[in-house]
C-alpha cells in the first residue's frame, strides 16, 4: 500500500481552510482523514475514526485544550471542519479515574464537553483518543490488519510482525473499558507508535498529520507484505456445470429471505438485493469450507450492524432444477431466521432491547456470487461492501491460517449497543420501503409522476420508456437509485429485457405500473383496421406484456405483489370518433379484473386508475387549443370543466396509483380521478 500523501494537496488544504479561519493542524487533520477515508481497503462506511489534540476558544474566548475527533455518522472520505467536533479534553481525561461508565452516562458524556453544543455526537471511539497522549491519532479497521488478527495466536502474528512498535490490546468493545485499557498498553511501552486492537482494528500515532498517516500505511503494508507469504490455497467444492442465470436465482433468494406478515394481510418485511461476483468471491463462496469459515463471524465487530452476525448460505442454484433451488433457499433462509432467534434469546440478558430484524444482509451463492441486502438500495449496496471485504479479509485470514472472529457475545454487545445502533440514524420507515416498483411510460407526466410518488414512499423505482432519454432525465430529477431503462412496451423481447435489468439492479419487483399509452382517432365504421390493431398493440397488448412479465417475478418471490394500470375514461364513457383508443382500454379494464381474478389466491392484486383530461404527452398544450376553441370555451375552461371545476394533474394520478399500492385489501379496483364527471362514473 503506498501513501496517497501530496505535499502540494496537503499545502492547498492547509491554505483553503486557512482562509476560513482553520488552523493549519485541523486542515491537515481533515485533508489526512479523507485519504484513509478515500481508501476501502482502510476504512468502509463509518468504520474507523481520527482525532487531533489542538488548543481553541470557547463561547467566551477562554483558550482550551480540545480534542476534535471525528463525529458519529461523517464519512472519513468526504469529511470537512463540521465533520470534527471539538471537545474539553481535561474533563475527557479526568474522566479516566471513573471505575466504569454505564451506556445512559456514556451518551451524556458524549456531548456534555462539546464547545459547541449544535456539533455532531463525537465518535464512539473518543474517549480513546483523549485518553491517549499522541497529537494525532488515526484509527482504522484496514482489512490486510484484520487478516492478522482474526487468528487464534493473533498477538504471536503481531509480535512476529510489529515487534515493540505497536502496544497490542485484547478484544473489549469500544466504550470506556476499551478506552482505558488501550491507555494503559500504552503507558507500559510508551515509545509504541500506535496499537493493534485484536479482532478489531489498528491505531497510529503522529506528532503531525503525515506521521499518524504514513506510519498507518506502513504497518498494513507490513500486514500486507506477511499475507503474501506461505499462503494454502482454499479447496473448491463440487459446482453443478449448468448455473441458473442471476436474474432467475434473484426474486427466488429475496422472496426466502422476505419476512412475511404474521397477520396474513400481506404486510411482509421486503429486502433489496445487490449482486456481487469476480473471481475473488467466486473462489471464496466455491470453497469446500465455506460454511466454517464465511459463517463464523465477523471480520471487525462493527459490521454486524449491516451483514449481522454471518450470512446465509445456500446452495448452488442448478440450471433447468429452480423448483428445488427455490426449496432449499426457503429452508436455508427458515434456518437462518431460526438461528437468529436462538442467538437472542442466548444474549438477549445483556441488552435492554427489543431483537432487531432475523432477516439475513449477505446471501452467498456457491457458482454465483454473494448478494448485499437492505431496507434500501443504498443498504443493499453498503451491506456488498462490506461482503466483498469479507471475502478479501477472511479469504486471507484462511490463507495464512484460520479465521476466527469476536465472540458471539461480544458480537451482540456491538449489535444490540445503543451508542452503534444511533450511528444508523432513526429508520423513517417509509410504507414502501424495501419494496422494487417499474412504471412504463415514465418519462411522460403521469408515469414521471408516479414513479415520483413511489420512490418518496421509499420504493426503489425503475423508469421505463421508449424515449430512455426522457426517463433519464426525470430518473436523474428524482434521484438516489431510480434508474432509466429503455423500453418498447409493444416488443416483448424488450419488455423480457427491461425486467432482468430491474431485477438485476434490485432483485426483483413488487409494483409494476403499466401506464404507458396513446391516442389514436378515427370514426369506428370508416378506421382502417391497421390503426385499430396498432393502437390495441400499444393500449391493451403491451399492458398484457408488462403484466406477465411482472406476474412471473412476483411468481418466483412468492410474496404477492401490485399491478397498476392506466386505463381511460374512454374505458367506460366513449368519445366520438375515439373507438380506436377507447377500444382497447376497455379490453384493458377487464384485464385488470382477469389478473385480480387469476391471481388473487397468490396475493398479487390488480387495480386500475380512470384518469381524464390530464395535461400530458396525449393531451398536450395545442391539443387543449384546439379542442377548447371547437367547443368555444377557454383553454383553462376545457382542462377544469368538469363537476368540482378542478384541474386534474399527474400528480392526482400518481397519489391514486400510489393509495392503490397501499390498500392491502384491494383488488380489481377502478379509482376514478377526473374531478367528476357523471357520464364516466363507475357502476
Ligand atoms: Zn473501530
Amino acid at each position: 500500500m503506498r501513501s496517497a500523501w501530496a505535499e502540494r494537496d496537503a499545502k492547498q488544504a492547509v491554505d483553503g481552510y486557512g482562509t476560513a479561519g482553520i488552523g493549519a493542524d485541523l486542515a491537515l487533520r481533515i485533508y489526512s482523514t479523507q485519504l484513509l477515508g478515500r481508501d476501502p481497503k482502510l476504512v468502509m462506511h463509518g468504520g474507523g475514526n481520527s482525532s487531533l489534540k489542538t488548543k481553541e476558544r470557547d463561547l467566551a474566548g477562554e483558550e482550551l485544550a480540545v480534542l476534535r475527533v471525528k463525529g458519529s455518522g461523517w464519512d472519513m472520505g468526504a469529511i470537512e471542519p463540521a465533520g470534527f467536533p471539538a471537545v474539553r479534553l481535561d474533563p475527557l481525561r479526568r474522566l479516566r479515574a471513573r471505575k466504569d461508565l454505564d451506556d445512559d452516562e456514556f451518551a451524556r458524556v458524549q456531548r456534555a464537553f462539546l464547545i459547541d453544543p449544535q456539533a455532531p455526537s463525537p465518535s464512539v471511539e473518543m474517549l480513546l483518543h483523549a485518553f491517549l497522549p499522541a497529537v494525532f491519532v488515526d484509527h482504522t479497521h484496514a482489512t490486510a490488519v484484520l487478516s492478522l488478527i482474526d487468528q487464534p495466536n493473533s498477538e504471536k502474528i503481531c509480535a512476529e510482525v510489529y515487534g515493540e512498535r505497536l502496544g497490542f490490546v485484547p478484544y473489549i468493545m469500544p466504550g470506556f473499558t476499551l478506552a482505558k485499557k488501550s491507555a494503559e498498553v500504552f503507558e507500559k511501552n510508551p515509545k509504541a507508535e500506535g496499537l493493534i486492537l485484536d479482532k478489531h482494528g489498528i491505531f497510529t500515532f503522529g506528532a503531525d498529520a503525515r506521521e499518524a498517516y504514513e506510519r498507518m500505511i506502513q504497518f498494513v503494508t507490513l500486514a500486507e507484505n506477511r499475507l503474501q507469504k506461505n499462503r494454502k490455497t482454499i479447496a473448491v467444492a463440487k459446482i453443478p456445470p449448468q448455473l441458473a442465470p442471476v436474474t432467475e436465482v434473484a426474486p427466488i433468494l429475496r422472496g426466502a429471505c422476505t419476512l412475511r406478515d404474521a397477520n396474513g394481510e400481506g404486510a411482509h418485511k421486503r429486502l433489496i438485493l445487490e449482486f456481487r461476483t469476480g473471481d475473488a468471491i467466486l473462489a471464496y463462496v466455491n470453497g469446500k469450507d465455506a460454511a466454517r469459515y464465511a459463517c463464523a463471524g465477523v471480520l471487525t465487530p462493527d459490521h454486524v450492524l449491516r451483514t449481522k452476525p454471518w450470512p446465509l448460505l445456500v446452495p448452488a442454484p442448478q440450471g433447468g432444477q429452480l423448483d428445488g433451488f427455490k426449496q432449499a433457499a426457503q429452508q436455508a433462509a427458515q434456518k437462518f431466521i431460526a438461528d437468529y432467534k436462538a442467538y437472542f434469546e442466548r444474549n438477549k440478558a445483556r441488552t435492554k432491547g427489543a431483537m432487531l430484524d432475523p432477516a439475513p444482509r449477505v446471501v452467498l451463492v456457491p457458482g454465483l456470487g454473494l448478494f448485499g441486502m437492505g431496507a434500501s438500495a443504498k443498504d443493499a449496496r453498503i451491506a456488498a461492501d462490506i461482503a466483498e471485504a469479507a471475502v478479501e479479509g477472511i479469504g486471507d485470514a484462511e490463507a495464512i491460517g484460520r479465521f476466527i472472529s469476536a465472540g458471539e457475545a461480544d458480537i451482540f454487545d456491538l449489535e444490540y449497543w445503543p451508542m452503534e445502533l444511533a450511528k444508523l440514524g432513526a429508520r423513517k420507515g417509509l410504507p414502501l420501503e424495501g419494496q422494487i416498483a417499474v412504471v412504463t411510460g415514465a418519462g411522460g407526466a403521469i408515469g414521471a409522476a408516479t414513479a415520483k410518488a413511489f420512490a418518496t414512499a421509499g420504493a426503489q423505482v425503475a423508469l421505463l420508456d421508449i424515449d430512455v432519454k426522457a426517463a433519464d432525465a426525470q430518473a436523474k430529477a428524482i434521484g438516489g437509485s431510480a434508474i432509466a431503462i429503455p423500453c418498447d412496451v409493444t416488443n416483448a423481447a424488450s419488455v423480457h429485457d427491461a425486467f432482468n435489468k430491474v431485477v438485476a439492479t434490485f432483485g426483483g419487483v413488487d409494483i409494476a405500473i403499466s401506464n404507458a399509452g396513446a391516442a389514436w382517432q378515427g370514426k369506428i365504421g370508416e378506421v382502417d383496421e391497421a390503426t385499430l390493431r396498432e393502437s390495441f398493440e400499444l393500449n391493451f397488448f403491451a399492458h398484457q406484456k408488462v403484466a406477465q412479465a411482472a406476474v412471473k417475478i412476483m411468481l418466483a418471490q412468492g410474496t404477492g405483489g401490485c399491478l397498476l394500470f392506466n386505463v381511460s375514461k374512454q374505458a367506460v364513457n366513449p368519445g366520438a370518433n375515439f373507438g380506436p383508443y377507447g377500444l382497447p382500454k376497455a379490453a384493458t379494464l377487464f384485464l385488470v379484473r382477469q389478473y385480480a381474478l387469476d391471481y388473487g389466491a397468490d396475493g398479487i392484486r390488480a387495480n386500475a386508475v380512470n384518469a381524464d383530461r390530464i395535461r400530458s404527452g396525449i393531451l398536450t398544450d395545442d391539443f387543449i387549443k384546439e379542442r377548447s376553441k371547437a367547443r368555444g370555451v377557454s383553454a383553462q375552461d376545457y382542462i377544469s370543466g368538469n363537476l368540482l371545476g378542478r384541474e386534474v394533474t399527474a400528480q392526482d394520478v400518481a397519489q391514486a396509483f400510489l393509495a392503490q399500492a397501499l390498500a392491502l385489501k384491494t383488488t380489481a379496483d377502478v379509482t376514478t380521478v377526473d374531478g367528476g364527471n357523471i357520464a364516466a362514473a363507475l357502476r
